[in-house]
């Protein structure tokens, strides 16, 4: 079953959302304002009430949003692997129910993690037929099927409903997902099987880690030079050496309005998200022995940075502009 977003169909399904911070709270407010019923759940109550003042309703623990009748999907944005093996796996889990308690037969989880932990999140989904009250009652009901569909676009995105989702698992269940994804965001890329949607995430962050700190450095020396940051990333943008980091995020402040690097570095991409993205690359690398000497490097210079501030106080931070 798709989940539509035209008002009618959407304003019968129930949808859960674990970890409403930054990004999960502004996706939250674009379900409720296409018509979803929502049902949060967060460790943070000052997040959860913001949004039961919004019109969602709240549960304790990821197994009691799990186990709410006429649940359709459940969503997941949390910081890091860790927090999504507790959400599903953890004893107040999703998948601690018993298979008929377990309502949406469908899960995604959004969070950026290591596609590891992904498929094997997605594996005890499956499984959830093998779980050791099942015996007795499962009566036929389906496991849940689950996607990892981490996200690109940052929290502007994800309040104007942009973001891009890249997205892993049964295409079947990419499909019921695109639907609810859409209301979220402007593209969802199907990338293959459950994990993926993190490795796709994981190369997006790794070439953008290291496309900043080089803008950085390059708009760096040219001030130390004697040539402005403004004039060197005019340069930059209609010359080869213009990215995404110098012509819609520029690091170098007063270049551009309406970016971190405008508004002391606040709000953005949080420099400890590069760093752990960074540090999952380089697990992952590991495992096919991938030679990633950029990403390596990339993350000793965003250790250097304020963990709090936007990835791109790079420019601040490490070369002291
Ligand atoms: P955040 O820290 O603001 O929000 C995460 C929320 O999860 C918090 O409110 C926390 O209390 C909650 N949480 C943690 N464990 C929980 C549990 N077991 N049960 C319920 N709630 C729990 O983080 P964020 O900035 O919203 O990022 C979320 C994810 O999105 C991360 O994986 C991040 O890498 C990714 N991401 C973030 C951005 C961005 O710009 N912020 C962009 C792209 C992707």
């Amino acid at each position: 079953m798709g989940l539509a977003p035209t008002a009618p169909v959407a304003q019968r399904l129930l949808v859960g959302l674990v970890g409403v911070g930054n990004m999960g709270a502004a996706m939250a407010t674009r379900l409720l304002g296409a018509g979803y019923r929502l049902i949060v759940c967060d460790r943070n109550e000052e997040a959860v009430r913001r949004l039961q003042q919004a019109g969602a309703k709240a549960a304790d623990t990821p197994a009691a949003l799990a186990a709410t009748p006429g649940l359709s999907a459940i969503i997941s944005m949390l910081p890091s692997s860790e927090h999504v093996r507790a959400a599903y796996l953890g004893p107040h889990g999703i998948l601690s129910l018993e298979p008929r308690q377990l309502h949406p037969h469908l899960l995604v989880d959004c969070s950026t993690i290591d596609p590891i932990t992904a498929q094997e999140v997605a594996a005890a989904a499956a499984d959830t037929s093998l779980h050791p009250h099942a015996s007795d009652a499962h009566d036929g009901q389906q496991s849940p099927m689950m996607i990892d569909a981490p996200v690109s676009g940052g929290v502007p995105g994800a309040q104007a409903g942009s973001l891009t989702f890249m997205c892993g698992g049964p295409a079947a269940a990419v499909d019921a997902a695109r639907p609810l994804l859409e209301v979220m965001g402007k593209r969802v890329i199907y990338c293959g099987s459950n994990g993926t949607g993190q490795t796709a995430k994981l190369c997006n962050n790794l070439v953008l880690a290291v496309s900043m700190a080089a803008v950085a450095e390059g708009l760096s020396l040219g001030k130390r030079l004697g040539l402005s940051p403004e004039l060197l990333s005019e340069i930059f943008n209609t010359s080869s050496a213009r990215c995404w980091s110098s012509d819609t995020y520029n690091p170098a402040p007063g270049v551009m309005e309406g970016v971190p690097s405008s508004r002391a570095y606040k709000g953005g991409f949080a420099s400890r998200l590069m760093v752990k993205d960074l540090g999952l690359a380089i697990k992952a690398a590991q495992h096919c022995h991938a030679p990633l000497p950029m990403a390596e490097e990339a993350r000793r210079l965003y250790d250097q940075v304020d963990p709090a501030l936007d990835f791109s106080a790079i420019y601040k931070n490490v070369y002291k502009c």
